[in-house]
């Protein structure tokens, strides 16, 4: 089985290596954070950012792929996969820079 390994990451403010650091998760309100942080200077990447409707269209996503394992999907299927999947990155895109994550640390 192959190790799924963190990418080591370097700070873009800092400069210093953040090591392979495991993102966290928080929640402000309906949009759920993840993201990484700097140990040295406490800046924050959000990795994603998700509102209910994203996460339900996330999840639609992975139960579409998922059905048609073990067989070959259709190729209305796999547009409709592609398209959905360029939908929740574009939103996950326009949540981050609509609500930017504020930690208090
Ligand atoms: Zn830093």
């Amino acid at each position: 089985m192959a190790e799924k390994r963190n990418p080591v990451i370097k700070c873009n403010k800092c400069r210093r290596l953040m090591g392979r650091a495991e993102p966290k998760w928080t929640k402000a309100g309906d949009i759920e954070y993840y993201y990484l942080q700097c140990p040295y200077c406490k800046t924050v990447y959000v990795i994603s950012a998700t509102d209910t409707a994203l996460r339900h269209d996330i999840k639609r996503f992975k139960d579409m792929t998922a059905k048609s394992q073990g067989r070959q999907p259709t190729k209305k299927e796999i547009q409709e996969a592609q398209e959905l999947l360029r939908a929740n990155v574009a939103r996950n895109r326009e949540i981050k820079a609509q609500y930017p994550l504020e930690t208090k640390l």
